[in-house]
């Protein structure tokens, strides 16, 4: 497999730098080991330990600087987004193994973490558990110790690597051309935790083939930075957590998993809602689908701008729900796309309110996958035809 193979054999400097607080000497090495080219500065003192972070243990801390960060080799003429320096640190937690915060306050759109991953598949691949096997037998004897050390949920049927690479890969579905989907897994964005309220998105870029991450909302200093592993969003956190021991081997205890404050109380009843709001939305699709269908009883009762009032009431109403439940990101920037859609629908008079949601889109695209993702740039190229009065 091409990209797996080559990310292999010419590992290339991609990392920010990122610091190890309180981490086993033998991982300090191995992750070292991955941020190929990169100078080791130890025991420098450089990163403080946050005292006021619960799970942050500062006894017997050690902290390890990397040096500044290479040039990125890529196309002339195009930049490509770097993550900054010193946003994030490795911290070994007591309840749930290695895990990344922040050092700094970073903001939404920021760039956190790029990296090339260790093993990648397209869709026809990842399910044939011989070719996670020869991918593997493809990295160097330092990126497999990286790989054999990140978490394992110990899937029945597979070999440790095989359960290693579901344990932790991405799905990429959605960033490669041609529905090729499939999945990577990182080295450093397998320490990134799940949370259901996430304050970072995943995004793969085929062209350069890295795993990114951006901030898609403010991080205070100190706090964990996590992703969703989970597409099933709208669903109540008892349902999420059968889902999640069953796949990840995990219990989550984000604020919408954990019965202690008062997001968790309402967190149930938000998504609940959300759920209500995309079957009626799905509803209104068919029932359009529908339209001519001699066999649809009462289509004559609701007609076309009907529906496409009812499906944009509940997507505004499914967009309030996301935003109080902060979260932003992929659902949200699905929840926009379908509002322009929809208002489209109302033909010359619907013109300016696909424009307003096509801007609602891209400014959350850009937060979430930044500039230049394929998407955005699609969005961007929708964008300039709607606002001069054509469709595309
Ligand atoms: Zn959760």
């Amino acid at each position: 497999m091409a990209k797996g193979k080559k990310s292999a054999k010419r590992p290339q400097s991609l990392s920010p730098r990122i610091a190890l607080e309180n981490v086993a000497e033998v991982d300090q090495h191995i992750l070292v080991a991955q941020l190929d080219g990169l100078c080791v500065v130890d025991d420098s003192g450089i990163i403080s330990v946050d005292k006021t972070r619960p799970d942050s243990i500062t006894q017997n801390v050690r902290a390890i600087e990397l040096a500044a960060r290479p040039s990125i080799p890529g196309p002339a003429g195009v930049l490509k987004p770097r993550p900054e320096d010193d946003m994030l640190q490795v911290i070994s937690t007591p309840d749930r193994g290695l895990a990344v915060f922040s050092t700094r306050k970073i903001k939404a759109g920021t760039l956190v973490l790029a990296e090339h991953p260790l093993i990648s598949l397209n869709k026809h691949e990842e399910n044939d558990y011989s070719t996670v096997e020869r991918e593997f037998s493809k990295l160097s004897r330092a990126e497999q110790k990286v790989y054999l050390r990140l978490f394992d949920a110990r899937k029945s049927r597979m070999s440790r690597v095989v359960s290693i690479y579901y344990s932790n890969c991405y799905n990429c579905e959605g960033f490669r051309p041609g529905g090729q989907g499939g999945s990577a897994i990182g080295a450093l964005s397998s320490r990134l935790n799940h949370s259901c309220v996430p304050n970072v998105q995943f995004s793969y870029d085929e062209g350069s083939n890295e795993m990114r991450f951006y901030a898609i909302r403010d991080i205070s200093r100190g706090k964990e930075l996590s992703s969703n592993y989970d597409k099933s969003v709208f669903e109540v956190a008892a349902k999420r957590r059968r889902k999640q021991q069953m796949y990840y081997g995990f219990v989550c205890r984000c604020e919408a998993c954990e019965p202690k404050n008062e997001f968790w109380v309402k967190s149930d009843e938000r998504r609940l809602a959300m759920y209500d709001a995309v079957r009626a939305v799905q509803w209104c699709e068919r029932r359009l689908a529908a339209e001519g269908d001699a066999a649809m009883v009462d289509k004559a009762q609701v007609g076309e701008a009907e529906l496409v009032e009812e499906a944009l009431s509940s997507l505004t109403r499914l967009e309030g729900l996301l935003l109080k439940e902060s979260l932003v990101g992929v659902p949200l920037a699905n929840t926009y796309r379908s509002m322009a859609k929809w208002a489209e629908r109302k033909g010359d008079h619907g013109d300016d309110e696909a424009v307003k949601w096509k801007v609602k889109e891209l400014e959350m695209c850009i937060t979430a996958f930044g500039r230049d993702c394929q998407r955005t740039r699609d969005i961007e190229v929708k964008l300039e035809a709607l606002q001069a009065g054509r469709s595309i």
